[in-house]
């Protein structure tokens, strides 16, 4: 039997989500077993950085990076994990677009150290926060300096895959996981670098709900608990903020399908670069507001939009630190108080 290929599996920031969907594939996880050994996984076992470190350039055949880059030892492992690998995937919307830990990029380090450390704290009454540098009597202990913006894993490394998702489904990974191991055992060539590995059409196109085709408009936004939604129809069309119109396929469209409205996980479309502003796009003219026709005045137009609750977290769930916002709200905020 030849040689079995090197993988490896990390994870940054992150909630440990994509690390136990890679266990989901189930019975494929014996495909992975027959053609490979996992020599780095953290959450797995007890694996060395430094015996990563030590292992030849490109020794490692596919490393899925998942979680965001927080701190400066995520950074220096996606670091590794790009210099030791021939494929690097970036596994899940945090790794691909900064997820919900990048919704941390409307503050900043010392905000969200005074949060945590201090007001929300209930045990810290002098409100120590961690240093990267402490002196002990038995030496020097080191912790990963904290940064002031959550980053995407292609903003520290060079990225070949992109597998988003929160976390990605079954039938992405098995995908993922058939094209590596036909590459390995056939020769097969691998898909273009920088592919996305999910689908190229919206979420709107995969999802069995029947939308209202022409003069599309509502009326006022509701909240998922507010209305009882009609299982067939559209949600968009009832009120409800569903993601579907501005975020890429390839999940099965399932939270539609258990009667949820999509939150947008799967990240943009191809032909959008902003998905929140292409979601606020498609909502202003459901909303009668961008129409050239439109009669509302600013007042009306204000009250509409206030309906939006959280519209940082309702356009950008997933996606703030790859979005052209990025992190203005502080900017914007550091110039009021300067
Ligand atoms: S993408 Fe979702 S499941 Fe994966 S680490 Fe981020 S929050 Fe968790
Ligand atoms: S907006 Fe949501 S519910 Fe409506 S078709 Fe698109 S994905 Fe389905
Ligand atoms: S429906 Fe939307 S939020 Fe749900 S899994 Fe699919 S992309 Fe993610």
């Amino acid at each position: 039997m030849a040689e079995k290929i090197k993988i490896a599996q990390y994870w940054g920031a992150g909630c440990g989500g994509c690390d136990v969907a890679l266990l989901d594939i189930d019975a494929k996880i014996l495909d992975v077993h027959a053609i490979a050994d996992v020599v780095f996984w953290p959450i797995g076992f007890d694996g060395k950085l430094h015996e990563v470190e030590a292992m030849p350039d490109k020794s490692i055949t596919v490393s899925f990076y998942n979680g965001a880059i927080r701190n400066s030892e995520n950074e220096h492992i996606a670091k590794v994990l790009r210099e030791k690998s021939v494929v690097l995937i970036a596994f899940g919307s945090c790794a691909c677009f900064g997820g919900t830990p990048g919704l941390a990029n409307v503050t900043n380090r010392d905000e969200v150290f005074k949060t945590v450390y201090g007001t929300e704290s209930t045990d810290n009454p002098k409100g120590i926060a961690p240093q990267p540098h402490v002196k002990v009597p038995e030496g020097e202990l080191e912790l990963p300096t904290f940064y002031d913006t959550v980053k995407t894993l292609d903003e520290v490394v060079d990225v070949d895959y992109f597998m988003p998702g929160c976390p990605p489904t079954v039938n992405l990974i098995a995908m993922a996981v058939d094209a590596v191991a036909k590459h390995v055992t056939e020769g097969a060539p691998l898909p273009p670098k920088g592919t996305v590995i999910a689908s190229d059409k919206t979420l709107c196109d995969e999802c069995p709900r029947e939308r209202v085709e022409k003069d599309r408009r509502i009326e006022r936004i509701y909240q998922s608990y507010e209305i009882k939604a009609d299982p067939k129809k559209c949600l968009l069309d009832q009120g409800i903020i569903c993601i579907g119109p501005a975020t890429r396929a390839g999940c099965g469209a399932m939270c539609p399908k258990a009667n949820m409205p999509c939150r947008g996980c799967m990240g943009p479309t191809k032909a959008v670069m902003d998905q929140g502003g292409s979601m606020l796009s498609a909502l202003s003219s459901l909303l009668n507001i961008t129409d050239s026709e439109s009669k509302l005045s600013e007042e009306q137009i204000m009250e509409l939009m206030l309906q939006v609750k959280d519209p940082l977290g309702t356009f950008y769930a997933f996606t703030l630190p790859k979005s052209l916002l990025k992190r203005t709200v502080t900017e914007r905020r550091k110039k009021k108080q300067g």
